[in-house]
């Protein structure tokens, strides 16, 4: 469906069919449609779906599919995409792929989108009556330059996908939502970062943003270092250069090699032969080829970044913020104020934060999952069922790592419902998440 162009079908006729150019397929009583794309495409980006699928046209090139029931809510959420794309065109050049559709897939969707061109795919999470939220779709969008116009050539230059992406998600929400959004975003990212480097501290190969993957799967080793330390490179290089002149570049470079597969060494051959010096401003090697964070990256400054990292650490100490402080936030901020709490609260702080603000009821799954880790991880047994609930609700792979690794080392008692939940859940997650959970499960037995 996602390369739906000339669609074309034709009834086999029942007698069978020498009329029938597909002669392979034929049979009587079978249709065959027709499906051509003019773009080219890597294979990982070919996909189709197929159920009770109802659409609705919320822009001049954008239509939502979903199922019947979410239909609607869904078309509200995503309102704003147009006004998305046009400020990607602006930024990265004409969108090429002539359609930007959306199709909202059930909860077992492991992903939180995927960037299939010209359909991209969401998981229904991302509905959650907030349209400040819909960064994941600025995501998936930003991939229509980075990732699917230019694609990296192996895994090992996975940042060319992935870290361009972030560079580019950033810069539309910049325009659409506004700076401190977007430096938000950053701060989130910088935090990521910093988790990610030390949760390899023993691996530190997968610390590098062209990394050694000679016999390793992919999915073992996936992490946050591709994104983020991919964006702190091409942040370092705009600094250097300033935003005019990297904004010239970035067009250029999307300009010269769409369509096609690169590397990192073409990236920076290219960069050094447009950006004469650069090599002697930033160490480069070090940047591609090193471990860890480089010196010159930079954690971004932003007043609301700083006033939620402030407060979360008051509350930490035992002050509780003013509500004035707080009714203005919305998922990304409490995302960020939970995550800065991280698991040194105690269970009654938990709960006196849940009795106040209903983080565990919140619509916002990224919210709720962010409180329910904390409070879990915190010691908190009366969120065992609100746990349970969720893992049988929902399928995507972030919500399932988090919690099954917060109940898997909570105590043995969680230790056992996490089984059990994993027992009787398992057939309504996709087999990618299954071998999450699964590798979960075993590391904390
Ligand atoms: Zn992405």
């Amino acid at each position: 469906m996602a390369a739906r162009h000339h669609a074309r079908r034709h009834p086999i006729p029942s007698e069978g069919g020498l009329s029938c150019p597909d002669s392979l397929w034929c049979a009587p009583g079978r249709i065959v449609e027709h499906f051509i794309m003019d773009q080219p495409i890597p294979p990982y980006l070919f996909a189709f779906a197929v159920g009770h699928i109802v659409s609705r046209d919320i822009g001049p090139r954008t239509r939502v599919y979903a199922g019947p029931d979410v239909v609607d809510e869904a078309a509200r959420e995503f309102a704003g995409t147009e006004e998305m794309i046009r400020a990607g065109e602006k930024l990265f050049g004409p969108y090429d792929w002539e359609r930007f559709d959306l199709l909202v897939l059930p909860m077992s969707f492991p992903y939180a989108g995927m960037e299939n061109p010209r359909m991209v795919f969401l998981t229904p999470t991302v509905i959650k009556g907030d349209p400040a939220g819909a960064h994941v779709v600025a995501d998936e969008l930003a991939h229509s330059w980075t990732g699917n116009l230019i694609t990296n050539k192996t895994n090992e230059d996975f940042w060319l996908n992935e870290g361009f992406t972030t560079y580019a998600e950033r810069r539309i929400v910049e325009v659409v939502q506004g700076e401190e959004r977007a430096a938000l975003s950053m701060g989130r990212g910088w935090r990521e970062l910093n988790r990610t480097v030390e949760r390899f501290r023993d691996n530190m190969e997968f610390t590098k943003l062209k990394p050694c993957m000679q016999g390793i799967d992919p999915d073992d080793v996936y992490s946050q270092i591709p994104y983020e330390k991919g964006f702190q490179f091409l942040w370092r290089i705009e600094r250097q250069v300033g935003r005019p002149v990297f904004d010239k570049f970035t067009k250029k470079y999307i300009s010269t090699f769409k369509f096609q597969s690169i590397d990192t060494e073409t990236f920076i051959d290219f960069l050094k032969a447009n950006v004469p010096g650069i090599e002697n401003q930033i160490d480069l090697r070090l940047w591609v080829e090193g471990i860890g964070i480089p010196p010159d990256a930079m954690e971004p400054v932003s007043a609301v970044y700083n006033k939620i990292k402030t407060l979360a650490s008051e509350f930490k100490n035992g002050q509780m913020s003013g509500d004035d402080e707080v009714v203005q936030w919305n998922g990304q901020e409490w995302q960020l104020y939970l995550e800065n709490l991280s698991s040194n609260i105690d269970p009654s702080q938990a709960l006196a934060l849940d009795a106040r603000y209903r983080l565990s009821g919140s619509r916002d799954w990224e919210v709720k999952v962010a409180f329910l880790e904390l409070a879990i991880s915190a010691g908190c047994k009366e969120y065992f069922a609100e746990a349970e609930r969720l893992l049988k609700q929902v399928g995507r792979m972030r919500y399932l790592r988090l919690l099954y690794t917060a109940l898997a080392k909570c105590s043995d008692k969680g230790k056992m419902l996490a089984r059990r939940i994993y027992a009787e859940a398992r057939n309504c997650y996709h087999p990618i998440a299954q071998g999450v959970v699964e590798s979960i499960l075993s590391k904390h037995a």
